[in-house]
């Protein structure tokens, strides 16, 4: 299983030792676990430990085990608790969890960029077609500026200063209403009148 692979990759043997306080001399031995031992008589390697005396030997995991008197699934999960290591399957859930979020973070910075590029042409639209006299008829770029604007405004701010939840549902709108095709549409237009 990779949750005891992870774990015996992470935590070596001498580590696991001095963390459970166990004495560990210059020499890296100790007195064995596993019978009565006056004189260090277990060498702890990175990987394994072994005893000259009784021949003991097994891995950070088993030693864990004897300490505390667990199954080698209660010493996994003590060694990863105590540690600090998530098992492998939630490192997974985190990783895939970290990458949704970034794509979620550029699909909205780039709806975001769409969204102000617009508010400029807008911003523009609305200038070159506002009345010049009190009694002049709306023009209909105007009109239709001016309602775009606000709203397209009113979606920025969401996006930009909104609690996740109203970004997640803005986001949510623009993709069921396609804005995204028609924002892109929009600056290809203009590309191509300049
Ligand atoms: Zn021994």
């Amino acid at each position: 299983m990779s949750i005891y692979r992870n774990i015996k990759q992470a935590v070596s043997v001498p580590q696991a030792a001095a963390h459970y306080g166990i004495h560990v001399d210059r020499s890296g031995k100790c007195c064995c676990l596993f019978h009565q031992d006056k004189h260090p008589s277990m060498k702890l390697n990175d990987d394994y430990y072994y005893c000259f005396g009784c021949q003991a030997k097994g891995d950070v995991i088993s030693l864990t085990e004897k300490l505390f008197d667990l199954t080698p699934r209660e010493a996994a999960q003590k060694l990863a608790a105590d540690f600090g290591l998530a098992p492998s399957e939630t490192l997974k859930q985190a990783a895939v969890k970290k990458a949704a979020n970034r794509a979620e973070k550029d699909e909205r910075e780039y709806v975001l960029s769409l969204l102000n590029k617009n508010i400029d042409i807008l911003r523009q639209m609305k200038e070159n077609h506002a009345p010049k006299h009190p009694d002049e008829p709306f023009h209909v770029l105007f009109v239709e500026a001016c309602k775009y604007l606000e709203f397209f405004q009113y979606v920025s701010d969401v996006l930009s200063f909104g609690h996740s939840a109203d970004v997640e549902a803005a986001m949510k709108y623009i993709k069921k209403t396609q804005m995204i095709p028609l924002l892109e549409k929009v600056l290809e237009v203009k590309k191509c009148r300049n």
